[in-house]
C-alpha cells in the first residue's frame, strides 16, 4: 500500500468510526436503555476500499468485444514487445464460474487462447469433474494477458498495468463464482499478502462475488501430491454452486 492509499485508509477509517459513533448516539437518544454494540475494527475495511483504484475510463466504457479489441492492441507494459498474441480469455459469456490463472505460457502465446497446453488439458479435466466446461458454463482467462519471456513470474508493475482488463472482464461477465488458480490469482483476489498454501479452499468474496482459490494446474503437474487438495477445493466450489459430484 503506498503513502497516498495509507492516508486515504486512515481518513476513511476515521470517517467510518465517526458514522458508527453518531449512529450509536442516535440509538441511545431514542432508547436510553439500549447498549449499542462496541465499534468494530473498521481499519481493514478502510484499507481495502482505499487501495481499490478506479478503472481506466476507456476500459470502463467497453463491452466484452470492445475490451478484447482494446486489449489486443495494448502496449501498457513491456510484455507487449515480446508477446506473439494477447491472450484475452475464452468461454461462456454468461459463466457459472470464471477461472483466473496466472499468465500465458508458450502454447497460449502462440495460439492466443488460455490454457491450451498440458496444464490446460489438466484444467479441462478438473472442470469436467465438477460438470463445468469452457464451451458451456465457464470462462477462462489470466491475471496478465501477455506471456512473460521464458515463463518468468509476472512483475508487480505488469500485473498493475493489466489489472483493469481483468476487473472489467469480471464486471461484464458477472460470474456466479470465481476460481483462482495459483499464487498470482490468489493475490489478485484476496490481497498481496495472501498465500495460496493457506487460503486455498476458503470461500471468500471478491467485489461481492464468491471466490475460491486452488493450486495452479502447472504446479500440480510438478507435484502430484497437490491433486488431493485440489479435488477437495473443487468439491467445495461445486457444493457452493449446488452441483452434485
Ligand atoms: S500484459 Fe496486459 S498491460 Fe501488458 S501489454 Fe499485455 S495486455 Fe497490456
Amino acid at each position: 500500500m503506498n503513502e497516498t492509499d495509507k492516508a486515504r485508509a486512515q481518513y476513511l477509517s476515521k470517517a467510518m468510526d465517526s458514522v458508527w459513533n453518531i449512529a450509536s448516539d442516535f440509538e441511545r437518544s431514542i432508547n436510553p436503555d439500549s447498549k449499542p454494540d462496541p465499534a468494530p475494527d473498521l481499519s481493514k475495511t478502510a484499507q481495502v476500499i482505499a487501495s481499490e483504484k478506479s478503472l481506466d475510463p476507456e476500459i470502463s466504457r467497453c463491452n466484452l468485444s470492445m475490451l478484447s479489441e482494446l486489449c489486443s492492441k495494448c502496449e501498457k507494459c513491456q510484455l507487449s514487445k515480446t508477446r506473439t498474441h494477447v491472450v484475452f480469455g475464452t468461454g461462456s459469456t454468461s459463466p457459472l464460474v470464471m477461472v483466473i490463472g496466472e499468465g500465458p505460457g508458450f502454447n497460449e502465446d502462440q495460439e492466443g487462447i488460455p490454457f491450451v497446453g498440458q496444464a490446460g488439458r489438466f484444467l479441462d479435466k478438473w472442470l469436467e469433474s465438477i460438470h463445468l466446461s469452457r464451451d458451456e458454463n465457464a470462462y477462462i482467462c489470466n491475471v496478465i494477458k501477455c506471456r512473460p519471456p521464458e515463463n518468468r513470474d509476472p512483475m508487480d508493475e505488469e500485473i498493475e498495468a493489466c489489472q483493469d482488463y481483468l476487473i472489467q472482464q469480471i464486471n461484464l461477465l458477472k460470474p456466479k463464482a470465481i476460481l483462482g488458480l495459483g499464487r498470482f490469482a490468489c493475490q489478485f483476489l484476496f490481497g498481496s499478502d495472501s498465500k495460496i498454501t493457506k487460503v486455498h479452499g476458503l470461500l471468500k468474496m471478491y467485489r461481492g462475488i464468491p471466490a475460491i482459490c486452488t493450486f495452479h494446474p502447472a504446479a500440480v503437474l510438478r507435484n502430484l501430491d497437490l491433486k488431493r487438495p485440489v479435488w477437495s477445493d473443487l468439491k467445495k466450489l461445486a457444493a457452493f454452486l449446488g452441483i452434485p459430484v
